[in-house]
Parts: C-alpha cells; sequence; structure tokens
C-alpha cells in the first residue's frame, strides 16, 4: 500500500472511542479508533506503561485500520485483580485479551501488536491452541516469549561455548530489574515513592522519550501492580518453559539494536518456533513506540496489509532487508553510476526510493528499475542539487508527498581535473556548487526534516579518496571533497543526540560515467575530448563496479559507520595519510597518466 495512497486524513488519540470489556472479575479500558469495518489491530502497552504509549503509533495507523487498544489489568483506567498475587499469570492476561478481541472484532481475527509486556503476553497467546482463529498476525517488539527465553537460557546452560556463556552472562547482566522486580514490597515502595517521580525524566535522558501525555499520572500505581506481572510468571515459566510453544500466526519481530534490557541475540533461533517470521532491526533504544513511531507505523501497515492480502507476512528481499524494508531512502544524483547502484540496492532491500537527478529520464529510469529491484514505491524526482530555490522545493515536496526521509545520499557530483593554475573562477564555482553546496542543501533541508520530526535517520556524504589524498591534478575537486569529508565529520557529532547517523563515503576509483563528463581545466574541446575518452579507458581497466559501493554503503549505514574508504586504493591512501604523510605528500607531485 503506498505511502501517499495513504496519506489520510491523520486521526488524534483525542478522537478515540472509549468502551469497559468485563473479563475474570476486572474491568478493563478499552479504546478505538478508526473505521470497525477495517482489519482490527490491537495493541498491547508493556511494563511500567499504560496504552497511551502507544498514542501516536495508533493515530498513525488509525487512518487505515480499526484500531483498539486497552490497559493491561492493573494498569492505567483499567480496575486491578484482588488478591493483586495470581491475578496476572498470562493464562488470565490471555482470557482478558480474548474478551477484547470478541467484544471489538467478534467475527474476524485481529492483528497483534505488542510491546515489552505486551510483547510477552502477545507470544502468550499467539503459541496457545485457545486462540487460535482469533488472531491473524503479531508484530513482537522488545518482549521474548518467556518459554523461548526459557529453552535460550537451557540451551546456553546445557551446551556452553565461550560465545553462548557470554551471551548468558550478558542478558543476564541486562535483566538486573527484573530480579529487583522479585522482592517483595520494596519495588512498590520505590515506585509510588522517588522512582515513580523520577521515571518520566529518565525516559526522557536515557530514551529520548518526547515526553507530553506518556506517561500518564497512574505510572506509580500501573508500575506497582505490574511488578506482578513479573512475580506470578516469571520464574515458573523460565523453570519449566512449554516445549510446544509454536506460533500459529504469521509473526513480524521488530529488534530495536540499543535495547539496554534485550539483547538482540535472545532472537537467534526464532525461527524454529515462529516458522513465518520476518525480522525487522532499527538502532533505536527500548521504547520505540515513543521514539519511532513512524516507522512502526510503516512496518505494522506494511506487515497487516500483507498477510490480509493472502501472503505470508514480507518476503525476505536483499541482505538488508530487515533493516531498511518500508524506510524511505533519498539519492541525490541517481540517474547513473554510484547513485543508480545505491537507489536499487535500497530498493532491493525493500525500502521506498526517491530518486532525484538534474537529469530527469535517467531519475526516471532508476525509479522504474527500483521498482522491479524490490521498492515497494519508487519516485523520480528532478533536480539540481546546487540549486538552492529547487532544493527548498524539493525538500517540501518530498516531506508533504512521501513523508521524512530516513535515509538521504547526498551522491551528486561532478569531475573537475586539471591544475590549479589552469582552473577559473567559474570552474571553482562549479564545482563547489555541486560537490559542496548540493550536500550542504541535502543536509540542511532533509536533515532538519529528521530532526525536528525526532524519530533519528541517517545521512550518508559521498566524499572520494580524494578527501584524504591530495593530488596535483585535482585541486579544487579534493577541495570540495575534503570539506564534505569535514561537514560530515562535524554534522555526526552534532546529530548524534537525535539518533540521527551522519557517514562520509570515499571511493578511488570506480568505474561509471564521470568520466565522460568530468571538465578537464585547461584543456581546449579537442584535448578534453581525448582526456575523458582515456580517463574512461583507465577507469574501465580498474573496473570497479558502482554496486560494490552501494553494498557498501548499506553495510555503512546499517552499522552507522563514521568515515569508509571504498577501494583497496582508497584504503592504502586513507592509510599513507595517517602513518606517512610525508610519502602521500610525495604521492600528491605524480603526475597522472593522462
Ligand atoms: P556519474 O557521473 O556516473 O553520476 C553522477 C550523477 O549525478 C549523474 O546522473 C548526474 O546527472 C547527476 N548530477 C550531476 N550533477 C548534478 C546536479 N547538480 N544535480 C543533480 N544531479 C546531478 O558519477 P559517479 O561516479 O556515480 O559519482 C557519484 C559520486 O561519487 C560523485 O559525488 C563523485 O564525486 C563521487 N565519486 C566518484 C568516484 C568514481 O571514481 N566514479 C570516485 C570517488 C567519488
Amino acid at each position: 500500500m503506498s505511502q501517499s495512497e495513504g496519506r489520510v486524513a491523520r486521526v488524534t488519540f483525542e478522537d478515540a472511542r472509549e468502551r469497559r470489556v468485563h473479563s475474570g472479575g476486572v474491568e478493563l479500558c478499552v479504546v478505538e479508533l478508526g473505521d470497525p469495518g477495517r482489519p482490527t489491530v490491537v495493541l498491547v502497552h508493556g511494563y511500567p506503561d499504560s496504552k497511551e504509549v502507544w498514542s501516536e503509533v495508533a493515530a498513525g495507523l488509525a487512518g487505515r485500520f480499526h484500531v483498539v487498544l486497552y490497559d493491561v489489568r492493573g494498569h492505567g483506567r483499567s480496575t486491578a485483580p484482588r488478591p493483586l498475587r495470581g491475578g496476572f499469570a498470562l493464562e488470565k492476561l490471555t482470557d482478558d485479551f480474548l474478551a477484547v478481541a470478541d467484544a471489538v472484532s467478534p467475527d474476524r481475527p485481529v492483528h497483534l501488536v505488542g510491546h515489552d509486556w505486551g510483547s510477552v503476553q502477545g507470544w502468550e497467546f499467539v503459541t496457545v491452541p485457545r486462540t487460535e482463529g482469533r488472531i491473524a498476525s503479531f508484530t513482537s517488539m522488545s518482549g521474548p516469549s518467556l518459554d523461548h527465553f526459557g529453552h535460550w537460557i537451557r540451551d546456553r546452560v546445557r551446551r556452553p561455548t565461550p560465545r553462548r556463556a557470554a551471551q548468558l552472562l550478558g542478558q543476564g547482566a541486562r535483566s538486573w530489574y527484573v530480579y529487583a522486580l522479585h522482592t517483595p514490597v520494596l519495588p512498590e515502595l520505590a515506585w509510588r515513592g522517588p522512582l515513580g517521580r523520577y521515571w518520566p525524566r529518565y525516559l526522557e535522558r536515557a530514551e529520548k522519550t518526547p515526553g507530553g501525555a506518556y506517561p500518564t499520572a497512574s505510572l506509580p500505581r500501573d508500575a506497582a501492580h505490574g511488578a506482578w506481572l513479573y512475580r506470578d510468571n516469571v520464574r515458573a515459566r523460565l523453570r519449566g518453559p512449554r516445549a510446544d510453544a509454536y506460533a500459529h500466526v504469521p509473526v513480524q519481530l521488530v529488534t530495536p539494536l540499543g535495547d539496554p534490557f534485550l539483547s538482540a541475540r535472545l532472537y537467534d533461533g526464532l525461527d524454529r518456533w515462529a516458522p513465518r517470521l520476518t525480522r525487522r532491526t532499527l538502532p533505536a533504544g527500548h521504547w520505540i513506540p515513543r521514539t519511532r513511531p513512524d516507522l512502526l507505523t510503516a512496518w505494522i501497515t506494511e506487515f497487516v496489509t500483507s498477510v490480509e492480502d493472502g501472503r505470508p507476512g514480507v518476503p525476505a528481499r536483499g541482505r538488508y532487508a530487515d533493516r531498511f524494508g518500508g524506510q524511505l531512502v533519498l539519492v541525490t544524483g541517481a540517474g547513473s553510476g554510484i547513485g543508480r547502484a545505491t537507489a536499487l540496492a535500497f530498493a532491493g532491500a525493500g525500502a521506498r526510493v526517491v530518486a532525484v537527478d538534474r537529469d530527469a529520464g535517467a531519475a526516471v529510469r532508476t525509479a522504474e528499475l527500483s521498482r522491479r529491484a524490490g521498492a515497494p514505491e519508487a519516485w523520480a524526482e528532478p533536480a539540481d542539487v546546487s540549486d538552492q530555490q529547487a532544493m527548498e522545493k524539493l525538500a517540501e515536496k518530498v516531506a508533504t508527498a512521501y513523508g521524512v526521509v530516513d535515509v538521504l545520499v547526498n551522491n551528486a557530483g561532478i569531475g573537475l581535473s586539471g591544475s590549479f593554475l589552469d582552473t577559473t573562477a567559474e570552474d571553482w564555482r562549479k564545482v563547489l556548487d555541486v560537490n559542496l553546496w548540493g550536500v550542504i542543501h541535502g543536509c540542511r533541508l532533509f536533515g532538519r526534516q529528521m530532526a525536528e520530526r525526532g524519530q533519528g535517520g541517517h545521512i550518508v556524504n559521498i566524499a572520494s579518496a580524494a578527501a584524504y589524498q591530495p593530488s596535483r591534478a585535482l585541486p579544487a575537486y579534493s577541495a570540495s571533497k575534503a570539506a564534505v569529508l569535514m561537514l560530515s565529520e562535524c554534522l555526526r557529532a552534532e546529530l548524534a543526540d537525535r539518533g540521527i547517523g551522519v557517514t562520509a563515503v570515499c571511493p578511488g576509483f570506480v568505474n561509471t560515467t564521470i568520466t565522460s563528463t568530468a571538465r578537464f581545466a585547461g584543456a581546449g574541446a579537442d584535448e578534453e575530448r581525448r582526456l575523458r575518452q582515456r580517463a574512461a579507458r583507465l577507469y574501465g581497466l580498474r573496473n570497479y563496479p558502482p554496486e560494490k559501493v552501494a553494498d557498501v554503503i548499506l553495510r555503512a549505514v546499517a552499522r552507522n559507520e563514521a568515515v569508509v574508504p571504498v577501494t583497496p586504493e582508497a584504503r592504502g591512501t586513507r592509510l599513507l595519510a595517517r602513518l606517512s604523510p610525508r610519502v602521500s605528500r610525495a604521492l600528491a607531485r605524480v603526475r597522472p597518466p593522462l
């Protein structure tokens, strides 16, 4: 389903309709958004949250789905079981879920989404026989099945290797709070006292949650009651995990790689338990419903839609499909060479692609090829990156028509060769306008949108090995690329706090058409043609394909690398510049073989 198609009027959380559902002696507060005729998506919150943790995601989904949220028993505006002990057993939570599902969608199975303890519960719901036929799909985030976790621990204790022991210890250390919550009374006292007061600040500081209506005033009570989720279930299940905890629905697993409480290793063998599994990863902390609502909305929408369409989950595509599937990627200079290869590599990973180039026809072709390569959507946008107004218009159009860009690749660039004394002021202006100002405009406009959205992102700037290897033949080009490299480093430092990564990619000689359009300062038309042909021949002999650069770009974004030399000569000259600047300078004096 297209994002533009889906730019429906946004339903706000305040539009929600409320009802009360009775289940085993408690009264659950249930709210609904969106058209009840559409497929139902039930969002279940975690600990120590209430349904409000989902407010942004719910509003994002409500244009397309019937969205249902409820406060888990003892949380938010739902009543608590009496006595508390034993009142939070997974069997009772399953009763609650079924009561809600029957009330809001009696005739059709619902799509379940769980975060943290909402996901722990969700695993129970999708692996017990009595819910079969009532759930259509499950999206799990930051909350493993206690049964799977129990088996994960057993496997590592029974067949320890140094790596497995380290995984066990690592997760053991991350689970400190689980032990703490098993102590009697103290957690309740802490939550109703200083911890309850401090918690909102902790979330803002450590997790960078935006604040606002979440967490709600019920937090101390929710957290005190929720301690029983742990006490009633964790020890018993980890000691005796069920052997038949197989998911009977397609599962989408969303793993935030920076979760301080859960190691990504926990899900290593998950395909065994969930045969129809789609994996997603993102660089973020634990509270992704607050910090990454747009991406979650896109992933849930894509997954639910695919299941509704009768396809079992989202087909795995490309090596980085888990990371880039459904993300919005904009590439400048996408009409040729490295830019086109990069657009296609992201498309192959299932990203939505905006191909920007001053050559409109070439951009259209890249958009077409992107769709064929696997992009669910791709658009061509003609623009000259050196033109400030055109770039401002482009940024505005992209934001309104397609959304805020998740990954920006400032790739457009032109070649300029020739000695400094031969380089005219006009030559300088042209190369700086495209190679440096083009990158500045991209970073300024799309970087600002990313920062204002507050949900992270990544910027890739294509510099060059010429950024650090001086050369008598490339003073202007090298200066433009050195500026791009330093701009990237500075921006990386500035945007790190906002969860936005910045990478400078520095290729060496790559076989593209850059040689046939490069300007050779000081050369007449005939001489320039000869030099271009000769350069093209040499680059052809070197024959390093742009597809390899594209692969490195995707990897660099996935790993959030800072500076990435590509090709052996680019890596070699980088090392040289560090180890022996003298040799580097001597190399700069060698006349190029042109
Ligand atoms: P290419 O000539 O094959 O592709 C560049 C694309 O950018 C073309 O489609 C062109 O139309 C577009 N473009 C140029 N100026 C533009 C502008 N002002 N606005 C919008 N689009 C514009 O070149 P390539 O080799 O793929 O180069 C891509 C980037 O990689 C450039 O920044 C280049 O400096 C850098 N680079 C290339 C090499 C190499 O050996 N090819 C080495 C290091 C760095």
